[in-house]
């Protein structure tokens, strides 16, 4: 009810216009939040909060209509496959987010939204690291460093950051006593 994913049949055809051709795919895969579902305070009374990310190709110039042609057809998509009648009527308030904006509201690397891919050649110890091997006492915490992507990860980064800074070595998560100095 919280999560959901919906896998396209044409999966590699979607890729393909992601990584190979910097298109919108026809056919995406998405994943759609419905956080509500699980705490109410997250919307108005009587109101629901749903979230739809579309996976698209950095470095897209997209342009209003554009935008607005792929938002109808991803809401006429998810109303159909997740039985959903009325989903666009209903809508009270709504805002949509491209690279674009991760880019110039966030500084995002190439409008990224979630951080370096955590694909073999960039994951565990491929990662950057979480210190600068050219500044001295430069450490990142973060989804582009280790372990990587997620706010979780991005938690233990911070950890594993302090836990370096003050020489401390234990593999436990930090308690109190680590931070009694
Ligand atoms: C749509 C979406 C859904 C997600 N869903 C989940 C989920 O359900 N569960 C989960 O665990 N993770 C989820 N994630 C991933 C998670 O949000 C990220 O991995 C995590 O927030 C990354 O944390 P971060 O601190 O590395 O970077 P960010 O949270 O991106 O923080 C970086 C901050 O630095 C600021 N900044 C950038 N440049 C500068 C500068 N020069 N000076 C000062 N500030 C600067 C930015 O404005 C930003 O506020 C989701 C991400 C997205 C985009």
């Amino acid at each position: 009810m919280h999560h959901n994913l919906y896998f396209t049949d044409k999966w590699k055809e979607s890729f393909e216009a992601i990584f190979d051709h910097t298109e919108l795919p026809e056919n995406p895969s998405y994943y759609v939040c419905a956080p509500s579902k699980t705490d109410p305070a997250v919307a108005p009374e009587g109101c629901e909060n749903l979230f739809v990310l579309v996976p698209t190709s950095t470095g897209l110039n997209l342009d209003e209509k554009t935008i607005k042609a792929y938002r109808d057809k991803t809401l006429s998509h998810l109303r159909e496959t997740m039985d959903l009648p009325g989903l666009e009527e209903n809508i009270i308030y709504e805002r949509i987010f491209t690279g674009h904006d991760f880019a110039s509201l966030y500084n995002a690397f190439k409008g990224t939204a979630l951080g370096l891919a955590q694909n073999l050649t960039q994951t565990a110890v491929f990662r950057p690291k979480t210190k600068s091997s050219k500044v001295t006492n430069l450490y990142f915490v973060g989804a582009n460093t280790n372990p990587g992507i997620g706010v979780p990860m991005c938690l233990i980064s911070a950890q594993i950051v302090f836990k370096r800074i003050h020489g401390i070595k234990h593999g436990r998560p930090l308690s109190a006593d680590d931070t009694n100095f």
